[in-house]
């Protein structure tokens, strides 16, 4: 079931539950992307029909982090919990270790791909990295040709938002892969040139705040999330969600 956040289809599941549906994406065999909405994403889709279009056409939406979760609860509609894009990559490849399912990863700077696939080789024995492509080019229809050949099942989309959704949602049904996950900055995360808060604070919800003190420059887009919060209570007042 779905929850909408600000006109955001949002899919109340817990973590195991989203591995479940995107194992069963797969397994279906036609192509379907998931996104990963955070309250940027929600204050953007506010004011963009096309991207907000995109989101809502997603085969899976995860709520990214407690800006999305804070906003359902404000609205009376609490989601299980949060589904933080990057657990469920992990979790999505331990599965695709499993099957023999091959994994492509397109997005970040020249050469942080190719680190991130050693590196996740390692991390998940078995997985089955098939190809990998920076995320600045220019020519969409050779890069979505280059995923097909590769015979990839599954693509993690890592551009950023919303290019990385409008990308899925206009080349994804060319690349041949059965599920496209948009997955913002997971590439660096996985390469190690980006740290992830201890799990402490991510645990406490906090791992925005980690984030914060590390990058201070994204402290515009950080605020969005009070945002996002005072559009939810003002939605609840005057009652335009249930
Ligand atoms: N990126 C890209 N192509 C672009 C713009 C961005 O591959 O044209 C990458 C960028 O290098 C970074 C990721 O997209 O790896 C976006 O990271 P950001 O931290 O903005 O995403 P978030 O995790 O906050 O959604």
């Amino acid at each position: 079931m779905k929850v909408e956040i600000l006109g955001v289809g949002i899919d109340n599941l817990t973590l195991d539950e989203a591995l479940d549906r995107a194992a069963a994406l797969v397994e279906e065999g036609s192509f379907h992307y998931v996104v990963t909405p955070n309250p940027e994403f929600l204050q953007r889709a506010k004011a963009d029909p096309a991207f907000r279009r995109v989101l809502n056409g997603a085969g899976l939406s995860l709520a990214d982090g407690v800006g999305v979760t804070y906003a359902a609860k404000i609205l009376g509609r609490p989601l299980k919990g949060k589904v933080p894009g990057i657990d469920f990559a992990a979790r999505l490849m331990d599965w695709m270790a499993a099957g023999g399912r091959r994994l492509f990863l397109l997005g970040a700077k020249p050469g942080v791909a190719e680190q991130a696939a050693r590196l996740l080789q390692a991390a998940h024995p078995g997985l089955i990295i098939c190809g990998a492509h920076d995320g600045y080019f220019q020519d969409s229809p050779a890069v979505a040709a280059e995923i097909r050949a590769a015979r990839a099942d599954v693509a993690f989309v890592c551009l950023g938002a919303p290019k990385q959704e409008l990308w899925m949602a206009q080349y994804g049904p060319e690349t041949g892969v059965k599920l496209a996950v948009g997955l913002g900055g997971s590439l660096d995360v996985f390469a190690g040139v980006v740290e992830r808060a201890p799990e402490g604070w991510q645990r406490m919800g906090m791992e925005w705040l980690y984030r914060l003190l590390k990058e201070p420059r994204r402290i515009g887009r950080m605020a969005k999330l009070p945002l996002v919060l005072v559009d939810a209570a003002g939605d609840r007042i005057r009652g335009r969600q249930p």
